[in-house]
């Protein structure tokens, strides 16, 4: 039986979008209600203002891990806030492949982010090397490891951890229900050697080529809490029915 915990479907649009996507969005999802579930857009940051979410929440695709001062591109916590951001993205594969974020920056970050106020969605995952030698457990343990050592258990409860296995990002290639609820079961597992009542409420979400047609499947997992959705979420009605899918 599954615990009851409230779903969130985040659309991650990475460098994507332009403001009539916006206005389609905005449009769209005021429409709909959604009962019993968060859902959240991640746009790129210029285009955070321009939303008018009634029905949902925005959020940062990243922060910077410190908190002001001389560090040119970067945007803090307290920027997306007062452009009534609820939740960031930290630690996506993209950021810590290409902007060479360690671990320990990842867990800086969440850190901030929560203790500031915001709701991170810590992203975790393997790529597929680590896959075939049969790391997994191993990869995934030193990335919330990292994580678990700077927050407490009351902290850490108000945090998602997205799972997103590298080799299922934008592939095409999408874990299946087995694989997925495999890993999350790890995660909270995880999670519960340091604290049985937070690991039990903690919302874990999958992301890597989630669409409509696997959506209701992966879902339907008892640790898989909603997902964190790339390609997808750039089509409204794509974007619309994998949240009803939760
Ligand atoms: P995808 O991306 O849905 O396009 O695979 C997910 C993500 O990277 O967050």
């Amino acid at each position: 039986n599954k615990v009851k915990r409230k779903p969130l479907v985040a659309a991650n649009w990475k460098m994507n979008g332009d403001r009539a996507l916006v206005e389609v969005f905005t449009n769209a999802l005021n429409q709909k209600c959604f009962s019993g579930l968060d859902v959240v857009l991640c746009p790129p940051f210029p285009y955070l203002s321009l939303f008018n979410a009634e029905t949902f929440s925005i959020g940062g695709q990243d922060i910077s891990h410190l908190k002001n001062g001389a560090h040119t591109g970067d945007v803090s916590v307290a920027m997306l806030q007062e452009m009534n951001c609820k939740y960031v993205i930290v630690g996506h594969s993209e950021r810590r492949e290409h902007h060479g974020e360690t671990n320990e920056i990842v867990a800086e970050k969440a850190h901030r982010a929560v203790s500031e106020g915001l709701i991170p969605i810590i992203c975790v995952g393997e790529s597929l090397e680590v896959r075939k030698e049969g790391f997994v457990e191993r990869f995934i343990t030193e990335q919330l490891q990292a994580v678990v050592s700077v927050m407490s258990a009351d902290i850490l409860q108000q945090c998602v951890i997205a799972y997103e296995p590298i080799w299922a990002i934008g592939s095409g290639e999408t874990a299946t229900p087995e694989q997925a609820q495999e890993v999350h079961a790890f995660i909270r597992g995880f999670l519960a050697d340091y604290d049985e009542a937070m690991a039990s409420r903690v919302r874990i979400i999958y992301g890597g080529s989630a669409k409509p047609s696997n959506a209701t499947e992966l879902f339907k997992q008892t640790d898989v809490d909603g997902g964190l959705i790339g390609g997808a979420s750039l089509n409204t009605d794509d974007f619309i029915a994998i949240c009803q899918a939760a």
